[in-house]
């Protein structure tokens, strides 16, 4: 008997991670991808001797890499080389004079306007001590706590395929839910802990990522704390763009096609299955579909009316993770003050949050981030030059031109000479902008979001849109839209978990 042959829409991380996964267990995968490379949302751009990283940034929970890879008896370790960055990351916060220099590597600006995250736990306990009296003793049990739920989370809940509250049927799994703080806000949560200004802007910063506002995220959530100060801030050599070659290398070792250029238009469905789907080239026949690419776009735009399991108002009604307005910038001297992860904290959080989820508009006055990936890798820029990449979250659906895009740029480039202590502007070779309407022609992105759905309860698990058509048979879904979620290592996950599902249903 033939190989059963499966369509995959879509080479991000998700499609990439189901494709090798049914290629292991048999099946004959072709991936259809729209753009020329693999990658998606983890693509890189090259220009003037500069490699940036598209979008992801922080690779954290390696060993959700590493369990992948070792599925098909590999590790992350035959494909790219990982270091633990130390300090993790640094902080610039509020009421800072306009110039905090630094004195170097490790150490805090008198004023701790600039923190320093170590990653050494005794340097981090020692760091919440200096700043709250009696706090590290708290994080200890904060992280004994946030231990346990990414335990559960990561090692059970995740790779559910969540289609029924069934699968979460067990008395132990229902009793930990209670333990799990479902139900619980993270910002009450962590305030149960910590007092300090500081400390809840440090803990509430990986909600950032799950791009929700801390009221409205399950306190479930401080498992991204232990994934940030246990597990660790990691940097593959050669960039995070290592991870999507690696998975493209693999899956072409498994023998999945990878089609580049091939944007596919239409899904043809008959008798409540898929019989076909269109691309800009050719129709290509399969026995089962699942798409990697946008969740909305795919039932909206590929599907007929009568063959979506949601409707225009159910996206409506959505809470969507922000988009981002990112610049590529390619500096010609080395830029001082900087490590390789930056958070510019130096704004409320809450005004901007509101900017964001409660009343969309371009935000007054942001929060930012700054990747410097050429101070810990020689690669990414020429020598002597190095590699910026500023990003601005903000609400999704707004209206993007070039115009807003330039007075935010004049708006961050000034706070961050201001913060640093240097002009940077004039030293900038290269320099790319991208936001909404880049993240809708790129990836057909709805309304340009960047990281899929926000992380409420009310989008958690069975709330999620669904990894299976509920109208069409043999149509399946996989990546940040669906289960488990937006970033990286769910996205790997969400990929492994469709497969096995059609594993199941179809042997
Ligand atoms: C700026 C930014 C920063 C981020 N930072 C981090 C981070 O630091 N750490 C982290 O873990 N996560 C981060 N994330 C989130 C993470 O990158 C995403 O959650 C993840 O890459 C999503 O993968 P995916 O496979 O679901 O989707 P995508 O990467 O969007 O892949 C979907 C693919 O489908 C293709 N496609 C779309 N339509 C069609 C069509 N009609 N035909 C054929 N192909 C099509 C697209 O071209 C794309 O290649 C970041 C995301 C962004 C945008």
């Amino acid at each position: 008997m033939s190989a059963k042959k499966v369509i995959v829409i879509g080479a991000g991380f998700a499609g990439l991670s189901a494709a090798c996964c049914l290629a292991r267990k048999g099946f004959d995968v072709t991936i259809l991808e729209k753009k020329n490379e693999t990658g998606g949302r983890g693509r890189k751009t090259e220009a003037d001797g500069f490699m940036f990283d598209m979008g992801p940034s922080w690779y954290w929970m390696p060993e959700v890499f590493e369990k992948f890879f070792n599925r098909f008896g590999k590790s992350a370790a035959d494909y790219y080389s990982l270091k633990r960055l130390s300090p993790s990351y640094r902080v610039f916060f509020k009421e800072a004079s306009p110039l905090t220099p630094l004195r170097g590597r490790g150490e805090q600006s008198s004023s701790q306007s600039v923190l320093d995250i170590p990653a050494e736990k005794e340097k981090l306990f020692a760091l919440f001590e200096s700043l709250e009296k009696g706090s590290s003793k708290k994080l200890q049990q904060f992280l004994d706590e946030a231990a346990y739920k990414y335990e559960k989370g990561v090692n059970e809940f995740v790779y559910k395929p969540s289609l029924s509250l069934l699968e979460f049927a067990d008395v132990s799994l229902l009793l930990s839910l209670f333990r799990l703080n479902m139900f619980s806000s993270f910002s009450n949560y962590i305030r149960r802990y910590f007092s300090h200004p500081k400390l809840l802007q440090l803990l509430e910063f990986p909600v950032l990522f799950l791009g929700a506002k801390p009221e409205n995220t399950p306190a479930l959530y401080s498992m991204m704390n232990y994934a940030d100060m246990v597990l660790g801030t990691w940097y593959p050599d050669g960039g995070m763009y290592k991870i999507a070659e690696a998975m493209t290398k693999l899956a072409e070792e498994l023998g999945v096609k990878i089609l580049t250029g091939e944007n596919v238009e239409k899904i043809n469905v008959e008798n409540g299955k898929v019989k076909s789907v269109v691309s800009n080239r050719k129709e290509i026949f399969a026995d089962t579909i699942i798409s990697g690419a946008d969740y909305n776009f795919t039932e909206q735009k590929l599907l007929e009316e009568q063959y979506r399991t949601y409707s225009a108002d159910y996206w409506e009604s959505r809470v969507m993770s922000p988009s981002a307005l990112i610049f590529y910038l390619g500096v010609n001297k080395k830029v001082d003050n900087l490590l390789h992860h930056n958070l510019f904290f130096d704004a409320d959080f809450s005004v901007h949050a509101t900017e964001i989820y409660d009343k969309p508009q371009w935000p007054s006055h942001p929060l930012f981030y700054v990747c410097c990936p050429s101070k810990t890798d020689a690669v990414v820029a020429p020598e002597g030059m190095e590699n910026l990449f500023v990003l601005i979250p903000v609400a999704v659906g707004l209206e993007d031109n070039d115009a807003t895009r330039d007075k935010y740029f004049e708006m961050v480039m000034t706070r961050l000479e201001n913060r640093t202590g240097q002009r940077i502007r004039e030293h900038i070779v290269y320099k790319k902008a991208y936001a909404h309407r880049d993240f809708i022609s790129d990836y057909n992105s709805f309304k340009g979001n960047a990281y899929g759905l926000a992380n409420t309860l009310m989008q958690t698990a069975v709330l999620k849109p669904r990894i299976k058509s509920k109208k069409v048979k043999n149509l399946y879904f996989t990546g940040q839209l669906t289960v488990p979620g937006p970033g990286v290592p769910p996205s790997i996950i969400s990929g492994q978990v469709v497969a096995e599902l059609i594993e199941k249903e179809l042997r």
